[in-house]
């Protein structure tokens, strides 16, 4: 197990699921720690993808009912493909297995894998042969309400919740686009053969925005934010780009601006929450990976010790999933965009002839009319209607066709979405790696986890010096007092001072309040600064302020007060 790795366990970030019944792969449990380091970078999520855009959060259902998976195309296409031993009968992911065996990139298809696997005659790891690679879904099963019950799946995204109340999300803004909605919750995949620990789970946690706007208006007005930005870049081709965004746009490595908005915002988002800029990179899918709905699509990626991995998925889903689900649920879900002036357009229109279609059609004929005048003039000797299932046929004699001019006042549109798709678990995993560092203190290695201060789950560690009941009474005084002013604090009475301080270090917290002897005479507590180990020592009354300061912003202790202590 690696040191950092060893480190999260003991100290109480997560574990393994179900351990004492043997655990399973693909489930961890936060702890204490975890646990708050992955809501605070969800609180920063929110301030960046909800708060700061123009966006609104909502929350739906994780059990879902068959058809919207139907509908999105998750039940024929969420697939991997898997190969099973025909000895052993272990079963795993083929892009995986043969990428760890032979070091190839196959191509996620039935056809490539079976080439591959025949070619280079692999093998199982226990020397079997493999049976035929077959398509595995990664849907969850389930079964809504008692007996036979109606068939329903985990949700594998959070997406799809947000489609299908597209008409009311889209009444909410009026019709206006462009508008976000976001979702915060678990996603469910039921992985072939997890074996990269924290990194592939079976139940994760998902941030994602679904970003509707004009198939024609593919840009932000806030791009000029990240413009300058300089970020790394990896086309579908494999080749590499040092760029602004600008520059990317212009050059049409990134097809259009709202895409590299996205790219520039997320970049942002995730400096914030600690991860390492020279370890982060943006990488375009390939034609073979993307998903069925994404029309382009660009990862975020962190290099950790799993190497480069996924955190966060940019896509272009187009009108994919509207479209599906207009289909499939008879519901329009268009919407009317106006246009800045009306437009004048010829066109030639049928003019129905009342006084023949009467005795003609009889108990059909006002419906006739009503076709009739609805669809589109066309040059020919008749039309063909579908009237209740039952085809029509209404010659020439019964209209005519005459051209005029209309006023047309806006038009019809099923939005794009540009979809961020944040993985927490993955980017909580990435920034716990980015911040772990060791260096030597007073002569000894200490290990210390240089978490951003807004981000850390125990932000101040308050210590009395002494195990001493006034030093005690004095330190759990100003904890009770830091709590409610909104800190995130602990106090911590067990064992010698610089065992505490090592502690607070490994575990992120970026500063420790002592209470010593000076306070007692001058009402002064020290801060220690976890980076530096640097103290300084400041009045009770001005301890709050100070503190909030630090703790939002990345200024040094020195400007809060003389450093006593190097
Ligand atoms: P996707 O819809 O596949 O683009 O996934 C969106 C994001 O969810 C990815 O960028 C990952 O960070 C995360 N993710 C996807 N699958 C898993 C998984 N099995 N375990 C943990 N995170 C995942």
């Amino acid at each position: 197990m690696s040191e950092i790795m060893e480190t999260l366990i003991r100290r109480g970030f997560l574990w393994q699921s179900f351990e004492i019944y043997g655990g399973m792969a693909g489930f961890i449990d936060y702890g204490p720690l975890g646990n708050g380091l992955r809501r605070r970078i969800e609180d920063l999520w929110r301030e960046f993808f909800v708060v700061n855009e123009r966006a609104v959060e909502i929350d739906t259902p994780t059990v879902c009912v068959e058809d919207i998976f139907i509908a999105s195309g998750h039940a024929t296409s969420f697939t991997d493909v898997a190969i099973e031993c025909k000895k052993c009968g272990r079963v795993f992911r083929a892009d995986h297995y043969i990428k760890e065996k032979l070091g190839i990139e196959a191509d996620e298809t039935i056809e490539s894998v079976k080439e591959i696997v025949e070619s280079f005659d692999l093998k199982c790891e226990c020397g079997g042969e493999f049976d035929e690679p077959k398509p595995f879904n990664l849907m969850f099963e389930t079964k809504i309400g008692p007996g036979k019950g109606k068939k329903g799946y985990l949700r594998p995204e959070t997406a799809q919740g947000i489609f299908i109340a597209f008409k009311r999300l889209a009444d909410y803004f009026r019709d206006r686009l462009p508008f976000g909605v976001a979702q915060i919750g678990r996603a469910y995949r039921n992985e072939i053969s997890p074996r990269q620990g924290v990194i592939r789970l079976r139940e994760f946690n998902q941030a994602e925005l679904e970003f509707f706007v004009h198939p024609k208006e593919k840009t932000h007005p806030g791009f000029d934010t990240y413009a300058n930005d300089r970020v790394r870049l990896v086309d579908k081709n494999g080749n590499e780009y040092d760029l602004t965004l600008k520059e990317a746009v212009e050059k049409g490595v990134i097809i259009n601006q709202i895409l590299a908005y996205f790219i520039g915002k997320t970049r942002r988002f995730l400096l914030k929450a600690g991860i390492d800029d020279a370890r982060l990179r943006f990488r375009q899918h390939r034609d073979d990976e993307r998903a069925h709905y994404a029309s382009d699509c660009w990862d975020a990626e962190a290099f950790t010790s799993y190497g480069w991995i996924e955190v966060v998925g940019i896509a272009d889903r187009g009108d994919y999933d509207l479209s599906s689900h207009s289909r499939f649920s008879g519901e329009d879900l268009s919407i009317f965009v106006p246009f800045s002036e009306p437009v004048k357009v010829r066109r030639k229109k049928i003019i129905p002839k009342m006084n023949k279609i009467g005795p003609a059609f009889r108990q059909k004929a006002k419906k006739v009319v009503e076709m009739l005048s609805s669809i589109e003039a066309k040059d020919a000797d008749y039309v063909e209607l579908d009237i209740d299932g039952e085809k029509v046929r209404v010659d020439r004699e019964f209209f005519d066709i005459q051209e005029v001019e209309e006023e047309i006042h806006g038009e019809k549109v099923v939005p794009h979405v540009i979809e961020p798709s944040f993985g927490l678990d993955r980017i909580t995993f990435a920034v716990l790696e980015h911040s772990f560092d060791k260096d030597i203190v007073d002569g000894e290695e200490r290990r210390v986890l240089r978490l951003k201060r807004w981000v850390a789950p125990v932000q101040v560690a308050v210590l009395p010096l002494l195990s001493k009941g006034d030093f005690e009474a004095k330190a759990k005084e100003i904890t009770v007092m830091l709590k409610a002013a909104g800190i995130f604090t602990e106090y911590d009475d067990s064992g010698s001072i610089g065992r505490r301080y090592r502690r607070f270090d490994e575990i992120g917290t970026p500063f420790c309040v002592t209470v010593d002897h000076q306070t007692f005479e001058d009402n002064t507590v020290t801060i220690r600064d976890r980076d530096t180990t640097r103290q300084i020592r400041i009045g009770l009354d001005e301890l709050i302020p100070a503190l909030k300061e630090l703790l939002s912003t990345e200024k040094d202790i020195s400007e809060f007060g003389v450093i006593f202590k190097e």
